[in-house]
Parts: C-alpha cells; structure tokens; sequence
C-alpha cells in the first residue's frame, strides 16, 4: 500500500470508530461456536453424487453470455460487466449491478462505491486480488434504477455459474438485490445481514451495500462487524 492508500485505510477504521488495530487470528468466541456446529452441513456440499461441473470454469461462462441480448437492458449497456478478481477466490463479494463507472471500463465496482468497497476489503487484511467481485446484473440498468424481476431473472443462471466455477467457502452478498437473489427471499437486509446462512456448500452473509453506507456512513461499523465474522469464519474453515 501506499501512503495514499494507508492514510484511506486509516479513515475507514476512523470513520467505524476503531482506534486500535487488531489483525490477529480471531479468538473463538461464542458465534464461531454457532458456526462450528453448523460445520457438518456446511460440509455437506455434493455428496450423493451431486458432483460440481468441473468444466465450468469462469471463462466458459463469460463465453456462453456472449455479447447477451437476453433482456432488455442489451440496447442501453456500453459493457457487459462480468466480473474481476480471484478465479479460485476463498471469497466472493456480490454486488447488484453496474452503474455508470463499471459500464464505462467493463469493471465491476471501480466508481466512489468501489473505492469504499475496496477499503472494506482490506479492513480484514485482504485485499481485491484476493477476492472475487461481481454482481447480480451484468448490465447497468437506465440511470441506475433497481433490477427488475425479468432482468434477475435472465442474469441469475449466470451467477449462479461464476459461485459453481469458483466454489469459494463465503459468498458476501452486499445490499437487499444481491441478497434476496442468492438467498432466494423476500427478506430484507435488516433481517438477513449479519448471520451465516447454507447455499450448496458455501456459507452465505449478507451486509449493507456500499452505496448504502456513503448515504448513511454511521452503518458502517454494522458492516464492520460482518467484516469480523467473515474474517473469523474464513480463519474457521481454513484450520
Ligand atoms: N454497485 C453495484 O452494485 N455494483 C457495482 O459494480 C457498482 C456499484
């Protein structure tokens, strides 16, 4: 990092109200205790012959997306934005869609959001590279209004192919399209950030969206604590 980047960094952790900095293994407190006895489920992941499709990989997927007409949001994209970062990611950020800056570059979560994005990253000591980044949409919906049901729909097999190609151990879903979608709910993200959940084998986490927090910055130290428990889980499941 440099001195840019560190002074960022600091800001992060100033502006969730952290004075010291702590970047020990976590200690095994009373939520690793949950999760160890969830262990077995989440151990579970294709037994019976449900094998993974060791032919997907992410690059045969951007493939099959092609240069997409499936919905309607084709005419209006400058770029499809796929997704970036660690093919064999142990941790994948899922966004909702692009907005301007990520239709312009065909990068997913480069505008103000992103750089926040990023800080959060590294508060638990990893950085982009590391991680895997995408979102529901791969198309920037008209002047950034919300997904619509159709366009999840014709998106959704698709990320559901990146999570297959990458099988990383913790999907973060950031904000209420990214959650309700991989989670399959209606639930808000009040009620659905902040605690694990089982999808095929990957433990699943929801948190607020960046964007979010720009608007309303005193939620950042909620996001902070997701932070700590998707640190703690990612110690777990390595050891
Ligand atoms: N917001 C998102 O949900 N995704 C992006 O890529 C950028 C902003």
């Amino acid at each position: 990092m440099n001195t840019k980047e560190i002074a960022d960094q600091l800001e992060f952790f100033r502006d969730i109200g952290i004075d010291t900095l702590d970047t020990s293994p976590p200690g095994r407190g009373r939520r690793a205790g949950e999760a160890q006895a969830r262990q077995g489920e989440a151990s579970k992941k294709y037994s019976a012959g449900e094998g993974p499709n060791q032919d997907l990989t992410l690059d045969s997927v951007r493939a099959e997306i092609g240069d997409c007409q499936r919905c309607k949001l084709a005419p209006t994209r400058t770029n499809i934005v796929f997704g970036s970062g660690n093919p064999h990611a142990e941790l994948v950020f899922v966004g909702e869609a692009p907005g301007y800056d990520e239709d312009q570059q065909g990068l997913p979560f480069v505008g103000r959001a992103g750089q926040l994005l990023t800080k959060i990253i590294e508060s638990i000591t990893l950085n982009r590279e590391d991680v895997y980044i995408c979102n529901v949409l791969k198309c920037r919906p008209p002047e950034n209004r919300n997904p619509e049901p159709d366009e999840v729909g014709s998106c959704n097999p698709f990320l559901r192919k990146q999570l297959e190609a990458i099988r990383p151990k913790i999907v973060c879903c950031l904000g209420t399209f990214a959650a309700q979608t991989v989670l399959q709910t209606a639930a808000p993200i009040s009620k659905l950030r902040g605690r694990f959940f089982d999808m095929d084998g990957m433990r699943v986490i929801a948190t607020f969206h960046p964007a979010y927090l720009l608007r309303s910055p005193e939620k950042k130290r909620e996001v902070w604590e997701d932070m700590k428990q998707i640190r703690a889980e990612l110690f777990r499941l390595r050891s």
